[in-house]
């Protein structure tokens, strides 16, 4: 029997699904049994869409369809919590289960603070994750330094530390730490990001704390809750999956990456924070860059905080660009504490204004001063509190 807390190693009973699955099959053999058993109404999960660099978020309600989500695309700049306020949020009764990156994870939290998610209808599947790379930017490491056409590769993937692709003539990867030394590599907010193994989902899966010889062929499942050890039971009382208890060797593993994903993502945001340290400089330069704006809201839409909060139509004047710095501020300080540095902010804004760094630099600076972390759980903005406070609420 197993219980919230357990760690298995698992993979799928189904041989074809293991041959499509990453790492033995056994989150694409969970979803499909948790929707052929009516346990959820759908999978939110993501498929290829024009080529390997370009994952495209799918909703699937019949079983048949979940090899469509099998494999893993680590390019692009899917956020997948935007997928449930954007498009779900007149069903906030279905019941979904997604497969889901830290930051998919930390953005449906802040969503259900705001009441545009009910965390109780979506089963959550976290992956350990090492970070994403832009499309743009996986095609020019793939001329650039693999010096093959993007257009044949087959598959890319980011695997043990190295940033690999398969194509025509084989396999070939480069440590993402020899990529980021130059002006490649993974996404800035994915370089400084944290949140390597979310364990405020039902269930921790992905590839860390695997053996040499057990690589791909098994994923590593760490339990996080009730629901999730209950799924994990009824799937293997089902022998839809197996599981084996990881040995001493496992656990250090895991907790070896873990621990060295944690200290490269110091190093990141102590590089990145650094030049904004003191106050004047961060000013100016935030003042200097947002001069850029065109005033297209799209980091008022992308962010899963902000997203379905009014426009701030008021500081800006109609048809002139750019608008007053006060746009930003207000932006800034409605999102400040609740920031949970997913990046869509910034890789989306025409202008390559960094909204995400200097956004990121002041949550973590708050996180410091009031203990507050965004995303992780259900506890509510330290602002929120201090507002709270003053009516009087408190
Ligand atoms: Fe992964 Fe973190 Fe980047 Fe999200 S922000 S893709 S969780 S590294
Ligand atoms: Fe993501 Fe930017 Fe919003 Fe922070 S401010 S949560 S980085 S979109
Ligand atoms: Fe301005 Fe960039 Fe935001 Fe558009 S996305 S409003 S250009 S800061």
């Amino acid at each position: 029997m197993i219980s919230k807390g357990d760690m298995v190693y698992a993979f799928s009973s189904d041989a074809r699904i293991r041959e499509i699955g990453e790492s033995g099959g056994a989150i694409t053999s969970l979803l499909k049994f948790a929707l052929e058993r009516g346990i959820v109404d759908a999978v939110l999960g993501v498929e290829k869409g024009y080529d390997v660099y370009d994952p495209r978020p799918v909703l699937i309600t019949d079983p048949a369809d979940i090899a469509k989500t099998a494999g893993s695309l680590p390019c692009g700049t899917l956020l997948l919590s935007k997928m449930f306020s954007n498009y779900l949020d007149d069903m906030l009764d279905l019941k979904i289960a997604a497969p889901l990156k830290g930051c998919d994870v930390m953005g449906l939290y802040e969503l259900a603070k705001r009441d545009r998610v009910n965390l109780d209808n979506v089963l959550m599947f976290g992956l350990n994750c090492s970070g994403s790379i832009t499309p743009a930017m996986a095609r020019r490491i793939t001329v650039e330094k693999f010096g093959v056409d993007p257009d044949t590769v087959i598959n890319a993937s980011i695997s043990r530390g190295c940033f690999v692709i398969d194509h025509e003539k084989g396999r070939e990867s480069i440590p993402i730490d020899e990529l980021e030394k130059e002006v490649y590599g993974r996404r800035s907010n994915c370089r400084r990001c944290s949140m390597k193994v979310p364990r405020q989902t039902d269930l921790a899966c992905g590839n860390w704390g695997l053996t040499p010889d057990m690589f791909g062929k098994y994923t590593f499942i760490e339990v996080c809750s009730d629901r999730g050890a209950e799924l994990l039971n009824k799937a293997l009382d089902a022998g839809v999956i197996q599981v084996k208890e990881p040995g001493q060797k496992g656990l250090d593993i895991r907790k070896r990456i873990e621990d060295s994903m944690q200290r490269l993502s110091d190093t990141w945001r102590g590089k990145d924070f650094e030049p904004l340290n003191q106050s004047r400089n961060r000013l100016e330069r935030m003042i200097e860059e947002t001069s850029r704006c065109i005033k297209c809201y799209t980091c008022v839409d992308a962010c899963p905080v902000l997203s379905g909060s009014k426009k701030p139509y008021l500081t800006t004047s109609p048809g002139k660009i750019p608008p007053r710095f006060e746009f930003h501020l207000i932006r800034y300080s409605h999102v400040a504490d609740s920031c949970i540095d997913c990046g869509q902010c910034e890789e989306l804004c025409p202008m390559d204004i960094p909204n995400s760094l200097f956004m990121h630099a002041i949550a973590v600076e708050l996180e410091e001063m009031y203990g507050y972390h965004a995303g992780v759980d259900m506890s509510i903005p330290a602002i929120a509190l201090m507002e709270d406070f003053e009516r009087g609420e408190q």
